[in-house]
């Protein structure tokens, strides 16, 4: 029988839907109006280029996981496939795609919009993945609009000067294009002012993370997935910045006060690779009964990036943007795991294999087995998906995770 505890609410949330109606809203009158412009990027594209164009801009992959977090992405799926896509490719994509061939869009019900707003220009970056310029290739295609990307080199180590200002380059291309499209200027200072807000959403967003290392820990990856949609859909914004102020004030107190977001923690864990949004919450209640905190995780750090210091926003835009951990070779994100684990004092981690994202799956060449060797954490690796639930077994999963917790119970003992 599950324990009658119960969670310990964010304030800061109640504030969080507002924000994210106004957001989706403000998309919505933008696409209506001949006098805006509506940008599609991908998560970690160059965003801060577009605001300071003055496009408004939309992040799909955020209506993929919406998707996927309604439960739907397996009926949209099919109807992707029936246009010739691979059923195991990305299950954002497809369900996107399926969705919209089938008129259906999560936001109808969440914010009262038609669905996502109709792009006059959509750029993608390949930091994360080639997938991304398919996906956007398709809508680009479908809304007889351009498509413009960049493609930096991927699978790095260390980031050498060299790689920097190969992808600085690219950028500058990317602007020269979108005004040679849109008869624009590129305002240098809207620029700065872009990338400072960006970074400086992105900095408080690392320091609320970070007060995860409390013992018990204020927040888990949980509400991280909820608590991480500003710093990914307005990082260029001051709201996003206001509202991050806030969570961290809260999340301070939390730790000063010795309130933790599982009470009664017993178990640190990290989580490795994309989340299960279908399962989500299944996956909370059984770890929150568990007592067991998802302290830390890869996927929550990716918008992370380290502070502009006032220089060159391109420059700091081009190397934010390939340092990102899903960019990086095997010895970079063994060395990036082995130093998150020791820094959230984590018991045990586990891994996601998730079916349609090689990209963001690190358990298939070995890493979880060396890592578990060379630390020696107890690791476990979960089959699933992001969003494909037809790749999800909750019974397998859920007896996996109760046999883990128990290994890490008799460690303890
Ligand atoms: S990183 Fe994975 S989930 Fe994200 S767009 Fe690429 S393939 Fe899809």
């Amino acid at each position: 029988m599950p324990t009658a505890i119960k969670r310990v609410e964010i304030h800061a949330q109640r504030k969080l839907r507002t924000l994210l109606r106004d957001h989706f809203v403000a998309l919505d009158a933008a696409a209506a109006d001949p006098k805006r412009k509506v940008a599609w990027c991908t998560s970690v594209g160059p965003c801060e280029i577009l605001t300071a164009f003055g496009f408004d801009v939309y992040f799909p992959e955020n209506h993929g996981a919406m998707l996927g977090a309604r439960k739907v992405s397996h009926e949209y799926i099919p109807r992707a496939v029936a246009e010739g896509y691979c059923a195991e490719s990305c299950s954002y994509m497809n369900s996107d795609i399926g969705a919209s061939l089938r008129g259906y869009s999560p936001l109808q019900e969440a914010f009262g919009i038609a669905g996502p707003p109709k792009p006059d220009l959509l750029v993608y970056s390949t930091n994360q993945c080639r997938e991304v310029q398919d996906w956007l290739g398709y809508f680009g295609r479908r809304h007889d609009a351009p498509v413009f990307g960049v493609r930096p080199p991927g699978h790095l180590g260390l980031v050498t000067d060299d790689q920097v200002a190969y992808v600085r380059g690219e950028l500058e291309a990317l602007i020269k294009d979108i005004e040679a499209r849109f008869d624009l200027t590129l305002d240098e200072a809207r620029l700065g002012e872009a990338v400072t807000r960006s970074s400086r959403a992105s900095a408080l967003w690392h320091d609320v993370l970070e007060t995860a290392k409390a013992k018990p820990s204020p927040l888990t990856f949980f509400d991280g997935l909820i608590q991480m949609a500003p710093v990914i859909l307005m990082r260029g914004s001051q709201v996003a910045i206001d509202y991050y102020e806030e969570l961290l004030a809260e999340m301070k107190e939390r730790v000063a006060s010795g309130v933790g977001a599982i009470p009664g923690e017993r178990h640190r864990l990290y989580w490795e690779g994309m989340p299960v949004w279908p399962k989500i919450r299944e996956l909370s209640e059984k770890l929150f009964d568990l007592h067991a905190v998802v302290a830390a995780s890869t996927y929550c750090n990716s918008w992370a990036f380290e502070p502009f210091d006032g220089g060159d926003p391109l420059t700091w835009m081009a190397k934010t943007s390939i340092e990102i951990f899903i960019n990086r070779d095997e010895q970079i994100k063994e060395a990036f795991l082995t130093d998150m684990f020791d820094r959230f004092a984590i018991d045990g981690a586990i891994f996601h294999n998730a079916r349609t994202c090689p990209n963001n799956t690190n358990s298939r060449f070995g890493m979880a087995q060396r890592l578990r060797d060379s630390l020696g954490i107890p690791i476990v690796v979960i089959d699933g998906d992001l969003s494909d639930v037809r790749f999800f077994s909750t019974a397998q999963t859920m007896t996996n995770l109760e046999a883990f917790i128990e290994q890490l119970e008799e460690r303890r003992a």
